[in-house]
């Protein structure tokens, strides 16, 4: 008996005369991300990509690889039958009984995208509950809340099984490299590997800048963020992770520049920073995990002072709208938050003043600003960039 992985997608469907560039780009990104020596073939038709697994392969991990691949809404491991009534209700129906142990109610769904097909959906599935009710006591058929659902689909070239148990959510959005690369700004904060995680959906690769204040922030600090990136990457495959040292620069603003000032100079300094980095690397945009009034440093006057000083790329703040709580659902749905909370410091918080000013105006702030060669340390600290290769975990 054949067993392969449906993978169905959302928006590509949407895409018109475009979609087989990204049903492709998908496909390449599939292999990638399971290992071509676990497909035995790979094929699409009708808004569904059909991976048959090698017999070595496990089918389970496999499942769990594809649930973070962006692109894709569904997936269901499935038995392959021949488009034949009988054939359904014997094989596929002793198929399908073998994951539902134990269930005590269900209900079948039938889809018939061949209407050649002699027999209707509301029959198919009237039928296959019938097949099933005869191998499994006691059991019953409950439409409304079923334990467990059964789907039988019958498409272009065969029919397909499935119990809904053996299929999962994909990690929705547009496949990796479909729009462009932009750089995120990552912390080792909760805030900032949601907000890449957010634009990588969208279809966009990612570069990584982290800056660091050594010996105000520690090894442990830093290793804090590849872990994290590394968390990332497991959505996204590999991207470069840049690492700013930015001890210097801080110093030179926390000794020049007047105290309630210091947050917002220093977050200048990094956006200048990392928009040369982005440019330097074919970057189209700059991510931060900012949110509009979390801190004094992003309220509407600061978050304004300090997007002044982007000169040439858009700055996305996907998370600009969101409270704490939404953005830490997400952030333990990526499983980046246990990483997080760990309690490193951040090079933003190791100078922090007293009273950060809250409603700057841009016109002080430069006036603050001015008492440093602004230039002289944003070209130092990209000059010193350190590089590392970010591999997703598993
Ligand atoms: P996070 O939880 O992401 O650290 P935050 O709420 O602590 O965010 P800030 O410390 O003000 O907020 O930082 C705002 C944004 O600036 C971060 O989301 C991140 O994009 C960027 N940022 C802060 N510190 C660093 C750093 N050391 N390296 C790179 N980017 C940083
Ligand atoms: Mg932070």
């Amino acid at each position: 008996m054949k067993e392969v992985i449906l993978v169905k997608y959302g928006e590509i469907i949407l895409k018109g005369l475009n979609r087989s560039k990204f049903e492709d780009l998908l496909i390449r990104n599939i292999k990638k991300v399971v290992g071509r020596e676990n497909i035995l073939s790979v094929r699409k038709a009708q808004a569904v990509i059909y991976i048959e697994p090698a017999p070595c392969c496990d089918t389970d991990t496999m499942m769990e690889k594809l649930s973070k691949v962006f692109g894709i809404v569904f997936i269901a491991k499935a038995g392959v039958f021949a488009k034949d009534m009988d054939t359904i209700l014997t094989d596929g129906a002793d198929y399908v009984c073998e994951s539902m142990y134990g269930a005590k109610s269900f209900k079948v769904e039938a889809k018939r995208s061949d209407k050649k097909f002699p027999f209707n959906s509301p029959e198919i599935s009237r039928e296959m509950g019938g097949a099933i009710l005869s191998r499994i006591h006691p059991l019953k058929v409950d439409v409304l809340n079923p334990e467990v659902t059964v789907r039988v689909e019958i498409r272009d070239n065969e029919a397909y099984v499935y119990a809904d148990s053996a299929s999962s959510k994909g990690a929705g959005g547009m496949p990796t490299g479909s729009s462009g690369k932009a750089t995120i700004l990552l912390s080792g904060g909760i805030d900032s590997p949601v907000a890449a995680w957010m634009i990588a959906k969208r279809g966009v690769e990612l570069d990584a800048v982290h800056f660091f204040s050594p010996p105000y922030t520690s090894e442990r600090a830093k290793e804090k963020v590849i872990e994290l990136a590394k968390k990332v990457a497991e959505y996204t495959g590999r991207f470069n992770l840049y690492i700013v040292p930015f001890t210097e620069q801080q110093l030179a603003i926390r000794d020049n520049c007047p105290e309630d000032h210091l947050t917002l100079i220093m977050r200048r300094m990094m956006m200048m920073a990392a928009e040369r980095i982005a440019l330097k690397n074919n970057s189209l945009a700059l991510i931060t995990g900012e949110s509009l009034g979390q801190v004094a440093s992003q309220t509407i006057h600061a978050l304004g002072v300090t997007n002044e000083v982007m000169t040439t790329i858009p700055v996305f703040r996907p998370l600009i709208g969101m409270d704490k709580d939404e953005i830490v659902t997400i952030a333990r749905k990526i499983d980046t938050f246990e990483t997080s909370i760990l309690p490193y410091e951040d090079c933003c918080t190791v100078f922090t003043p007293r009273h950060p000013t809250t409603k700057p105006t841009l016109e002080k702030i430069m006036e603050s600003q001015n008492k440093i060669d602004m230039e002289y340390w944003v070209n130092k600290a990209v000059e010193e960039t350190d590089w590392v290769l970010i591999e997703p975990n598993s």
